[in-house]
């Protein structure tokens, strides 16, 4: 056939998405394809390896799942017993589960079997669903670690392996057991490794695990134009309490995840909204798989609207339209809060952050303002300072020079700090002071605002590191997050 009589293809057939795969894609509402999946899709049909910069919310999960799934379809032998033709490792359990789900909704009709393998749930049930073999495995590397060791996984057959979120695999001290993993599955593996920021010891993973690999780098901006607003509150931490119910009651705060910096902490802040008014349902390291999953099914089919978290129980929680991220406090690491407020302002929508901030958190508060290149405004002091209109923090601003153009809350209008050039950084938008941040559109319509700029360290990453040595036949800690 020559060209011209070739029928016009667009969307996901004219990447080489044939079938029932084409049609399951399209029937999930994926007909355009993101830019990573157009840069993915096509090279990993033809066996290359990939290693993608991106994030979650990139639409990095089809990109990688397509073209397995059309591979694994495309093949006539029979699954052996114990294992997996292809293994996806995730760092969190939340994350897994979210693959598997995107998973199992673009191979609709095409008769694949997938496994979770989380810490944290039944053993039992797991080593039963592979026992027969598998065509694709999700799992989290700790518990995958366990059950290779323990004989009841064999990997040598799988020949698709994918690393997802490599950077927080690392931050979370997984990535020696990543490489036994990797190093178990067969040679001739095709392999893609994704990261949200690229740390020399990405760079070194990549070299050892990556052939001749394509390099795809998405940037967030370029996939959305939406708009974080972000404002801070001045209350003591004994106020915080009043203040979030107040904030709560605004109809406008349609779904919102408050951050606590701690598990006590967020388990307080929920027994607070009870006995306030509010349901809002908890999520954090010490919940059981179960209860995590629960309280986050919760919030994503909107029967309660206020998800409070800690930082790791809320990494790559991919929740479509959160309109509200409010720090109760601040994060000990200044890169959580990227990572926090990234919650929101997902798809295209935008999003509002709201930072309760007590004046013992004021240079916690400052190392976000250095991180994010912007001054936060202040929307509402409970400190009793003399002078409302006047930021209180301003006493021990040092970092920002004194400007000609700041407004009476401090900054621009557009929340950026005088004379600074973009520099190639993402920036952030944030609502002049003395608007409402609670209610109305978020955001209006400032050019150059842009999301987040990528999740790199989370909050925690220091706690995770350096448990190591473990090997197939040693023995797994007790304490294990995921
Ligand atoms: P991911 O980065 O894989 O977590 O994807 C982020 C979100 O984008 C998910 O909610 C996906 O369902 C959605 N998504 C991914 N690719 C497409 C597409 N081509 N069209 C529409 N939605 C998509």
């Amino acid at each position: 056939m020559t060209n011209e009589n070739k029928p016009e293809q667009n969307g996901f057939a004219a990447l080489g998405i044939t079938g029932a795969l084409l049609k399951a894609a399209n029937a999930a509402g994926f007909t355009d394809p993101k830019p990573i999946q157009t840069q993915a899709i096509p090279p990993q049909l033809e066996g290359r390896d990939i290693f993608g910069i991106a994030q979650t919310g990139s639409g990095k999960t089809a990109a990688f799942a397509l073209p397995i799934l059309s591979k694994i379809i495309g093949l006539g032998t029979k699954r052996r017993p114990k294992t997996a033709r292809a293994l996806i490792l995730a760092p969190t359990r939340e994350l897994a589960v979210q693959i598997e789900d995107t998973i199992k909704l673009l191979a609709k009709g095409a008769h694949i079997s997938t496994a979770l393998v989380l810490g944290g749930v039944s053993r039992y049930s797991q080593v039963k669903k592979i026992a027969p073999g598998v065509d694709i495995l999700i799992a989290t590397p700790g518990r995958l670690t366990d059950l290779v060791r323990e004989g009841d996984l064999i990997l040598a057959d799988t020949k698709w392996l994918v690393l997802d979120e490599g950077d927080r695999m690392l931050d979370m001290g997984f990535i020696n057991d990543v490489k036994r993993i990797a190093k178990a599955t067969a040679p001739d593996r095709q392999t893609a490794l994704f990261s949200a920021t690229l740390p020399n010891e990405i760079a070194e993973l990549a070299k050892g695990l990556l052939k001749d690999p394509v390099r795809i780098e998405v940037a967030p901006q370029s996939t959305t134009a939406a708009e974080i607003v972000q404002s801070v509150v001045l209350a003591r931490t004994k106020q915080k309490r009043q203040v979030l119910s107040k904030m709560l009651a605004d109809e406008a705060m349609r779904s919102v995840i408050v951050f606590s910096r701690t598990k006590h902490g967020a388990d307080r802040v929920t027994k607070d909204l009870a006995r306030d008014g509010f349901n809002a349902a908890v999520i954090h390291g010490n919940k059981s798989q179960n209860a995590r999953q629960k309280a986050l099914n919760d919030f994503r089919d909107g029967s309660v609207r206020i998800l409070v978290a800690t930082d790791i129980a809320a990494r790559g929680i991919d929740v479509p339209g959160i309109s509200h991220v409010v720090n109760f406090d601040l994060p000990d690491e200044a890169e959580s809060y990227v990572h926090r407020i990234g919650r929101t302002g997902r798809n295209g929508k935008d999003g509002i952050a709201i930072t309760l901030c007590d004046p013992s958190e004021n240079g916690k508060l400052r190392q976000v303002e250095r991180i994010i290149r912007m001054r936060l405004p202040v929307i509402a002091d409970h400190l009793g300072s003399p002078d409302p209109q006047r930021d209180p923090r301003e006493k021990t601003e040092r970092h920002f020079e004194p400007a000609n153009d700041r407004e009476h809350h401090g900054g621009r209008r557009d929340g950026r700090r005088p004379g600074s050039g973009n520099n190639g950084k993402k920036r952030f938008g944030a609502k002049p002071a003395g608007e409402s941040v609670f209610s109305g559109k978020p955001g209006g319509e400032r050019p150059g605002a842009a999301k987040p700029n990528g999740e790199r360290k989370p909050d925690g990453a220091k706690r995770f590191r350096g448990n190591n040595k473990r090997r197939f036949g040693g023995k797994r800690p007790a304490n294990r997050a995921a």
